[in-house]
């Protein structure tokens, strides 16, 4: 297969930055162009980035210009992977998939639109079948999908085989998320040292709804969102990636922690998601030591597209707890949406 050429939005942020450690040598994709704010059109990548990653700046992508957010400026692109705060992309990202582009959004902008899926290939593949509606209601030749937010994605992938085997009725969620999910630089060091923060303006109210739309069904056309309630807190810790969420749920039909982790370990997610390029074997990794999982030891799990999943026991309140584990930056964010691109290009839609 030609490899797709492929633009990032965004490209100089924390997302950007994994997105372009994640495609140095992927088999479908290729990067072609690099966009940001008008601060930072016109130089070269190295001198527009922090590069904040342990691996190296790839030479070439190194010398690539900075090219302004505007379809007319980036010609033959085939997919467009945004990384773009959620007002800009808000703007910017309908006028790539005007011009026939497919784009793979991380922002927020467009999850809840009724005709935009919000994917997470092994959880909901199916929900890719809005996208002709989209193209047809919005009379675009391209199209957005969006994944949902990082947090969201751990809890999702966990819950799904949950659901699937014993049915969710409540999911009580606290969150103690990474200092990345908040970009570069993100939160002052004289607030995030020492200390906890309590409030993510916005992310519980995104927790709540997006892991409901996630897991809900796909029905003539539309997204009917899944009945279970999520009360989410979320809190930013002073870890560096992967943000951990302590789960307690309530299911319809009894369960045994030994019975859910059977159900979590054998969890595969639907055929569709399995054997692309960053498809991890399994996408649950059940941590059998008490102490697990834990962000440091377990957030590159898989190669960072890996949920670890612990803890699993009885709760007193509801019918089970456990701890999840997820890499906000790679299967959260620019993983996720690669693998998202993967999918829509195995399934014909790119
Ligand atoms: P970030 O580090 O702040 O990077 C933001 C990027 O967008 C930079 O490339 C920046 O370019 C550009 N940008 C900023 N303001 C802009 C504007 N007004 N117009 C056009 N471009 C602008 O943020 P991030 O953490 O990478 O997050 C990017 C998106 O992914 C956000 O929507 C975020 O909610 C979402 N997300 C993040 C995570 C995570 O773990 N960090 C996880 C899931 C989803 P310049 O360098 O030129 O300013």
């Amino acid at each position: 297969m030609k490899r797709k050429s492929v633009a990032i939005l965004g490209a100089t942020g924390a997302v950007g930055q994994r997105f372009i450690q994640l495609l140095d040598g992927h088999p479908w994709l290729e990067v072609a162009a690099l966009a940001a704010s008008e601060r930072s059109v016109g130089k070269p990548y190295r001198e527009a980035c922090t590069w904040r990653l342990p691996t190296m700046l790839p030479e070439s992508i190194g010398r690539m210009p900075i090219q302004p957010l505007r379809p007319e400026k980036l010609q033959g692109i085939d997919l467009v992977f945004s990384a773009l705060p959620a007002d800009a992309a808000l703007d910017v990202e309908p006028t790539f998939a005007e011009a026939g582009m497919a784009v793979s959004s991380n922002a927020s902008a467009f999850r809840f639109a009724e005709d935009v899926p919000l994917l997470i290939p092994e959880v909901n593949a199916d929900h890719a079948a809005l996208i002709p509606l989209q193209q047809r209601r919005r009379h675009w030749s391209g199209f957005i999908v969006t994944n949902p937010n990082c947090t969201t994605t751990g809890i999702a992938l966990a819950l799904k085989p949950l659901d699937d085997a014993f049915g969710l009725e409540a999911v009580m969620a606290t969150s103690m998320q990474a200092i990345s999910g908040a970009g570069y630089p993100g939160v002052s060091s004289f607030d995030m040292l020492d200390n906890v923060l309590c409030l993510i303006p916005g992310e519980e109210e995104k927790m709540q709804q997006e892991a409901r739309l996630l897991l809900g069904k796909f029905e003539r056309e539309r997204v009917e969102e899944a009945r279970f309630v999520l009360s989410a807190q979320a809190n930013r810790v002073p870890v560096l990636d992967g943000h951990t969420i302590c789960l307690s749920v309530k299911l319809n039909a009894t369960a045994s922690p030994q019975q859910a982790g059977t159900v979590l370990s054998g969890f595969r997610g639907v055929s569709a998601a399995q054997g692309l390029p960053s498809s991890p074997p399994r996408p649950l990794a059940v941590c059998p030591e008490a102490d697990r999982p834990q962000p440091r030891l377990d957030r590159d799990a898989g190669g960072g597209m890996q949920v670890s999943v612990g803890r699993i026991r009885e709760c007193p309140i509801f019918d089970l707890k456990l701890v999840v584990v997820v890499h906000n930056t790679v299967r959260g964010a620019a993983g996720g949406s690669i693998l998202n691109s993967e999918l829509l290009i195995h399934e014909g839609y790119i």
